[in-house]
């Protein structure tokens, strides 16, 4: 019998996890369905419990549900790190969450870019949900030093607080910025973790910010962002957001299945299916 999965968000219809998950379960003989679902912006809880009568086996969430999802569920570690969940796993009355945005990050940079994450002086642009999903999992990776900076000052400093109350041994220097104040560094890796692509924003960010062979990574995909075009401009290594949205995607069809699907041939299907 076909199992069902979906990825639940509000909008949803230019979701290209559909397309991916199709992808994995022809490549790994996986006999599954996926599909988008639009929820009510106050409609989240009812659409999980409408899914699980259902008979479905597992849902992503996306934008804006992921930090209600937390709420609902049991949470991995990965989830209790980000606070926020994007991976649902039905197991009877049980709702089991975890997040795989953070993993799928790391994995596009260090696999498919074959940039290795120790060592390196990172800065995170932003402090929202994607931002949250990311920092634990960069972290772990052991940078010399993480920048978290953001638009409001208090949310990145509260990120770095909740970081500095779990862990007090760390190896890296970890610190919370306004944009404007990031004028006297340099990174190797700059993950911008803004929504600012969605509206052709550019950040007030100096072009001095970007290390010789530095990498410049925008979670957003489709299209040239104005971060994407300074980072070029400045002469960074310039990546978009797809790679990490097929990783994720890799690790939660790994939950759901026990297999783990080959993701590179995913991410060259999608992006000239663009
Ligand atoms: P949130 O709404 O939670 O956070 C938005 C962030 O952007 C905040 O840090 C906010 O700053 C900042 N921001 C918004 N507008 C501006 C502006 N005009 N100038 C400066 N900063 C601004 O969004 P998410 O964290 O959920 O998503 C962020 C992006 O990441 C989206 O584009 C999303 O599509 C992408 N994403 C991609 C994934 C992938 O797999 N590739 C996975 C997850 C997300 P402030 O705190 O000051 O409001």
């Amino acid at each position: 019998m076909t199992d069902k999965y979906a990825v639940i968000g509000n909008p949803i219809a230019h979701s290209k996890s559909p397309l991916i998950h199709a992808a994995f379960a022809e490549q790994t003989n996986q006999d599954i369905s996926y599909e988008r679902i639009l929820a009510p912006l106050d409609g989240f809880e009812v659409t999980v419990r409408d899914l699980i009568s259902k008979g479905y086996k597992g849902a992503n969430v996306t934008v804006p549900f992921k930090f209600e999802a937390f709420d609902m569920v049991l949470p991995s570690n990965r989830a209790l790190d980000a606070g926020a969940v994007n991976t649902l796993r039905f197991l009877g009355a049980e709702i089991r969450g975890d997040n795989t945005d953070g993993l799928g990050l790391v994995r596009d940079i260090k696999q498919n870019f074959g940039i290795n994450i120790a060592n390196k002086r990172l800065l995170l642009l932003g402090a929202g949900g994607a931002a949250e999903g990311v920092l634990h999992p960069l972290l772990e990776e052991s940078p010399t030093l993480l920048v978290i900076a953001n638009r409001t000052l208090e949310k990145a400093s509260s990120m770095q607080k909740k970081v500095e109350k779990k862990n007090e041994s760390r190896s890296y220097f970890l610190n919370a910025k306004a944009f404007e104040d990031l004028a006297d560094q340099q990174f190797d890796i700059i993950i911008n973790a803004t929504s600012t692509g969605l509206t052709d924003t550019a950040l007030p960010i100096p072009n001095t910010i970007f290390a010789k062979g530095c990498l410049a990574y925008d979670m957003m995909y489709g299209r040239e962002t104005p971060f994407m075009k300074q980072a070029r401009e400045s002469g960074a290594q310039v990546a978009d957001g797809l790679g990490m949205l097929v990783e994720q995607a890799a690790e939660a069809f790994y939950l759901w299945r026990g297999v783990r699907p080959e993701t590179q041939s995913v991410i060259k299907k999608i992006r000239n299916l663009a």
